[in-house]
């Protein structure tokens, strides 16, 4: 999804004045953040596709600060169960596409970085979908990426809202995802990331869906850390906010809202999610 130059600027201008503008207020460093990437390449004024040179300073910078945390830490912390280092991070991706395994599993590999990929199953082995950027992964490719320590979680079978789907459909979207990875990489597959995850796109009803799938965690893509203990204060395993990363920014500001110098956006997420909608309706395939 590359952007027109003139809406590319004024999107990263944006960001980085409410980075500069927030991030030294002060705020709890006693939680995790879940980082979403999507694509890694060189595709200019495509939001969603970070660089590998930019992919692999930011892993580098977690591993040597010691922030890099996986996906069971993010689970037991989240149940009050676990400390984490301050400004602690998950690096999530979603979608499927083979740049997970070309470009970034060599580089958490490198740097020892525990990562997570949320996989659209009926997108594996379609191999290029027209209108799509790069081709998805294969049932093999799928496979090494488990077997090069990158957990395997679902992003639905098709990759639509589950929130617009009725609850026959919603079932099926999580059971046959669930099945279809657990068949080609062998394993065990408990984790989800709600396809768009904006509002609308997750309910009290998808929750149970998942629950009763046997998704023992899921993540939205509302803006916000995960606190310590919040599921034993209301909030559950499968509704879990996290952070998305754009390319186009440099490491400092990539840092400082790995820091949480871009929390305040969950207001804008909480409260403007009608803009969102809009968007999501005019770009279908996107996150
Ligand atoms: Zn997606």
């Amino acid at each position: 999804m590359t952007l027109a130059r003139s809406r590319w600027i004024a999107k990263k201008v944006s960001r980085a004045a409410l980075v500069a503008a927030t991030k030294h207020l002060p705020r709890s460093r006693a939680v995790a953040r879940v980082l979403t990437y999507h694509r890694f390449g060189r595709i200019t004024r495509d939001p969603f596709c970070v660089t590998a040179e930019d992919f692999e300073a930011h892993v580098a910078l977690l591993a040597r600060e010691g922030r890099a945390v996986s996906l069971e830490d993010v689970h037991a912390f989240a149940k009050g169960q676990r400390h984490l280092p301050a400004d602690a991070c998950l690096v999530t991706m979603d979608d499927g596409y083979l740049s997970m395994l070309e470009v970034a599993l060599p580089i958490l590999a490198r740097h020892r970085v525990p990562s997570v990929a949320f996989v659209t199953a009926s997108f594996v082995d379609a191999a290029r979908i027209e209108g799509q950027p790069e081709p998805f992964l294969t049932k093999a490719q799928l496979r090494a990426m488990h077997e090069g320590g990158m957990t395997i979680g679902a992003h639905a079978f098709t990759h639509r809202s589950l929130g617009r789907l009725s609850m026959d459909e919603t079932v099926d979207e999580v059971t046959r995802a669930k099945k279809t990875l657990e068949d080609a990489i062998g394993a065990p597959v408990t984790s989800f990331a709600y396809p768009f995850g904006t509002h609308g796109d997750f309910s009290d009803a998808t929750d149970r869906a998942l629950e009763d799938a046997g998704y023992d965690i899921a993540f939205h893509s509302q803006h916000g850390p995960v606190v310590p203990g919040m599921i034993t204060r209301g909030a559950t395993l499968r509704s879990l906010p996290r952070i998305k990363i754009e390319s186009g920014e440099p490491l400092a500001q990539l840092d400082a809202i790995s820091r949480g110098a871009m929390d305040a956006w969950s207001v804008v997420d909480r409260n403007l999610w009608r803009l969102q909608r809009v968007r999501q309706d005019v770009v279908p395939s996107a996150t």
